[in-house]
């Protein structure tokens, strides 16, 4: 008899890279709010549509015969449009026939660019807590995760160690992958703080693979603006820069994101992606290139909405008896449980719903370290006022009598 070798059929097919992976945190908590009834601030998608004139677009595109595969790039309209946005908001330089690309999301651009860089051993510096997608990249290349912890400090930021920092860089160190505006944290890297990722790129000769979905999402009482590192002196020809139209545009379902950069690295990222996914996204790319060249008063008047979301949800919290690290940025906020008698992020979100109608994510799963997450959890409040306010309500529950 024929068998083939190493697939009973009792064991678990998948390869030993990619088991400790299981299905997505937000996934999980997402059934359980489904299960439950709870309000749902989990997973980050936005409960409302992007702007109308970039939904007008797509339907256009569709009806109009751009249903087939776009170029491999992406279209040239898009191109030239990610690279006029961030000539508009960063001064940032880049020719859209050669450094910008059009991917999948920023996932595809992330991953790809991960695949492009990495030989097996390599090793990639993050930050914890890290975005889901980025463990799974750097496992997929076979290339190591060298992590440096955010903590927070004595007034309510996150912030890491500079000597961990180049501690964890080292002699295989292929690139630095810094997520600014972060997630899940809020936080909004200093300038101080990426001049040293600068400086320590440079000496050891390393690239920089930025995901800044985020970008548009910094509130006025920020202690910095977003600053990207590429704009850092030396920086531009060492830095992949991505983002997303998902979050700027409220349309985390049409996945439709961008790379840009040097050619070089561009290229090598171009490479890897075509036998990813080729290309996707027909019709949504002319919307996204419609939305793009939308005034300031649209990137104004997101930031502000979000900042009152972000409000509303901090005083819901804060009443409801959490230390609250209030954000600088992006969708979330997170809060620590340890006033609540939480001693376990994970019991505590697996409670919260049975509790009082809530569903949150623990962020102890994104750290390599979990001890460093343990008392915190994540709430997102890219949700309609009307949501926040039912889910402070729920959460007022939790108020231990005085
Ligand atoms: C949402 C998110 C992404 C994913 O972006 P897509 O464009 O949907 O692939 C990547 N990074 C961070 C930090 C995110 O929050």
């Amino acid at each position: 008899m024929v068998t083939s070798p190493g697939a009973p059929a009792d064991i678990d097919p998948l390869v030993r890279r990619m088991r400790p992976f299981g299905t997505t945190i937000f996934a999980e908590m997402s059934a359980l709010a489904v299960r439950t009834g709870a309000v749902n601030l989990g997973q980050g998608f936005p409960d409302t549509d992007g702007p109308t004139v970039m939904l007008t677009a797509a339907t256009e595109a569709l009806r109009s015969g751009h249903n087939q595969y776009p170029p491999g790039p992406g279209i040239p309209a898009l191109r030239t449009a990610v690279a006029r946005n961030q000539q508009r908001f960063w001064g940032l330089d880049y020719d859209p026939e050669t450094e910008v690309l059009i991917t999948a999301g920023a996932t595809e651009a992330i991953t790809a660019a991960i695949l492009a860089l990495c030989e097996p051993g390599d090793e990639v510096v993050c930050f914890e807590p890290y975005y889901d997608s980025y463990a799974a990249a750097i496992a997929l290349a076979g290339a190591v995760r060298r992590p440096v912890t955010l903590r927070p400090d004595g007034d309510g930021r996150y912030a890491f160690d500079p000597a961990a920092l180049r501690a964890a860089v080292g002699p295989r160190t292929r690139l630095v992958l810094l997520n600014s505006p972060h997630n899940p944290t809020g936080k909004v890297f200093t300038v101080a703080e990426l001049t040293t990722i600068a400086a320590i790129c440079q000496e050891h000769d390393i690239w920089a693979v930025t995901d800044e979905v985020y970008e548009h999402l910094v509130f006025t009482d920020a202690d910095t603006p977003h600053v990207p590192l590429a704009t850092l002196p030396g920086m531009r020809d060492r830095t992949l820069r991505v983002s997303s139209a998902g979050k700027t545009f409220s349309c985390t379902g049409w996945k439709i994101g961008w790379a840009s950069g040097p050619a070089a690295l561009v290229n090598a990222t171009a490479r890897v992606k075509q036998f990813l996914t080729y290309v996707n996204g027909g019709p949504l790319q002319p919307a996204i290139a419609v939305a793009l060249d939308l005034p300031d008063s649209y990137y104004t008047g997101l930031r502000q909405n979000m900042q009152t979301q972000r409000d509303q949800l901090v005083a819901g919290l804060s009443e409801a008896g959490f230390r609250v690290l209030v954000p600088e940025g992006t969708y979330f906020a997170t809060a620590d449980i340890s006033a609540l008698g939480g001693t376990d992020g994970i019991e505590f979100c697996l409670s919260l719903p049975e509790r009082c109608g809530v569903v949150a994510v623990p962020t102890q799963v994104f750290y390599d370290e979990p001890d460093a997450g343990r008392l915190l959890v994540r709430f997102a409040f890219c949700k309609r006022p009307e949501v926040l306010a039912e889910a402070g309500r729920r959460l007022a529950g939790l108020r231990p009598a005085d």
